[in-house]
């Protein structure tokens, strides 16, 4: 990509404007005119994965919407480009500059705003971090409905720029259905107000819908209200190794048969993921033997020896029916966390092991595995793979949101060798397309994905979504060479 020359240089005046603009030193991080500050501006120019680099001189933080405006306004006019930024955890590259864009990070604005302990509804700053959100909402006995494993770091504004599926999507459903109202700065700096409360509201087009999963490129978000379910005082967890892919199926149509209303996570791990966490870790797996698959069941409900002895029930049941060759049950809320520790620390544990190739996609249930097993044979046919030093590819894994359909594809490298990025790609996404399926499941487009979006959108609909961008960002200053 070449940078686009419409888009002005950042001068000492743009400088001056912010700091008279946002006052405070902290808030403005500027290595335009102080040649010191690269240090402090790289955390933001970088990806989590460590894999886009930004060349960004300039950060800055607002505090308030009405500064997110006038920033945002000033950009306009003078054609300085912007990448709306949160807890910058994505994994498409979305969250950094590609050239060098003004980084606006919302982590300031951060306040929970209001909630209501009848209907359940939090109102929030986009910059609040998800598990602040969620332990505010615990001391309430509510939940949020949305939970995965960035939620130390990830603001809820960048959870609803992404449409965030995760590990509870099953239970509570996406963002698009749990998002009551958004307010929301456009590129010239209007205020969009639709900070609704309500869960009925059929007046017009549904607008809020447009920003959920846009990722920054035609507003940025200031605040979201949200619908909160109760907390389930009552939560189980059970971990188990199945022999196949037919198998795993087979256990999660049991498990939404014997445990609907409780189940609540449906996720799923192959033992070359698991492999890769037990080598990371060091941790002893929680079943004896090793298998080719393992579920983790979650379930939720008002009492725990109901909902315990229900799991055990069909725990009893999936074995002797011969789904599921062995499983445990974790006894207190240390063994919950760290059997989930199995499914949420696989992206971290693979981040320490070198690069990673990842690709979180949708398919149709029955053939979700067949990818991996179809990319694995592809990757080793072309001699990448291997357990030597010799192999630029160390292992082929999947894992994912079962329950979802959602897998994640992950290609765990050595080092970088375009051999194997030419294996894969495009061949992953024409093996998508023929399938029907979502090139992007729940992590957007990004820079990584913006050129393969022809592979799950037909040009018509390109066409609207340009048409929209267009209406929202005349000149185009949000999160440029991205998403489109
Ligand atoms: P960022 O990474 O900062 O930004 C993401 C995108 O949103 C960028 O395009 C950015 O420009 C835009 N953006 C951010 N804030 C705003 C705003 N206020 N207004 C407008 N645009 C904005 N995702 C899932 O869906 N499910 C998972 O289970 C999951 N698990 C993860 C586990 C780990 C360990 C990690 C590292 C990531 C995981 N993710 C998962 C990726 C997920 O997309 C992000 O974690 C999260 O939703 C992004 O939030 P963020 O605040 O970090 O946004």
């Amino acid at each position: 990509i070449k940078r686009d020359a419409r888009f002005a240089q950042l001068t000492e005046d743009h400088v001056a404007y912010f700091r008279g603009l946002l006052g405070s030193e902290s808030a403005v991080l500027d290595g335009v005119t102080n040649s010191n500050a690269a240090d402090d501006i790289e955390p933001f120019n970088t990806d989590w994965m460590r894999k886009y680099r930004g060349h960004c001189q300039l950060v800055l933080k607002p505090g308030s919407t009405d500064e997110v405006s006038k920033i945002l306004k000033y950009c306009n006019d003078n054609m300085l480009a912007v990448v709306p930024q949160g807890g910058n955890t994505g994994l498409v590259g979305g969250s950094v500059p590609v050239f060098d864009e003004i980084v606006i990070n919302m982590s300031r604005m951060n306040q929970i705003l209001e909630f209501d302990e009848v209907s359940g509804t939090l109102v929030a700053e986009a910059g609040c971090i998800l598990e602040v959100a969620d332990q505010f909402l615990a001391s309430k006995g509510y939940i949020f409905p949305l939970d995965l494993g960035a939620k130390g770091s990830c603001h809820i504004g960048g959870n609803v720029s992404t449409n965030a599926g995760g590990l509870r999507l099953l239970r509570y459903g996406s963002l698009h259905g749990t998002v009551l109202g958004i307010e929301a700065v456009l590129a010239d700096g209007t205020v969009v107000d639709d900070l609704c409360k309500l869960r009925k509201n059929n007046t017009g087009y549904d607008l809020k819908q447009l920003f959920i999963g846009a990722e920054g490129t035609i507003g940025i978000i200031t605040k979201v209200s949200i619908q909160c379910p109760q907390r389930s005082p009552a939560q189980n967890v059970a971990f188990f190794g199945l022999e196949s892919f037919d198998q795993v199926q087979l256990a999660f149509r049991e498990a939404k048969g014997q445990l609907s209303e409780i189940l609540s996570a449906f996720e799923l791990m192959d033992e070359g993921s698991q492999a890769l966490v037990r080598q990371v870790t060091g941790n002893k797996s929680p079943l004896e033997g090793q298998y080719p698959f393992y579920c983790l069941i979650e379930t939720s409900g008002s009492n725990a020896d109901h909902d315990s002895e229900k799991l055990g029930a069909f725990l009893e049941d999936v074995m002797e029916k011969g789904i599921v060759v062995d499983g445990t049950l974790a006894q207190d809320e240390t063994q919950i966390k760290s059997l989930w520790a199995w499914r949420e620390g696989i992206t971290e544990a693979l981040s320490h092991l070198g690069g990673t190739y990842k690709y979180d996609v949708s398919i149709p249930l029955k053939e979700l595995y067949q990818l991996v097993e179809d990319t694995r044979a592809r990757v080793d046919a072309a001699g990448l793979l291997g357990d030597t030093d010799d192999f630029p590819v160390r292992a082929v894994v999947g894992y994912g949101h079962m329950g979802d359909a959602n897998l994640h594809l992950n290609v765990s490298t050595r080092r970088m060798d375009p051999r194997v990025e030419k294996v894969l790609e495009p061949f992953i996404y024409e093996w998508i397309a023929e399938r029907q399926g979502s090139i992007s499941a729940e992590h957007g487009l990004g820079v990584m994905k913006k050129k393969f979006i022809g592979y799950s959108r037909n040009p018509t609909m390109v066409g609207l979504m340009k048409n929209i961008k267009t209406t929202f960002d005349p000149n185009g200053i949000l999160n440029p060479y991205k998403y489109l």
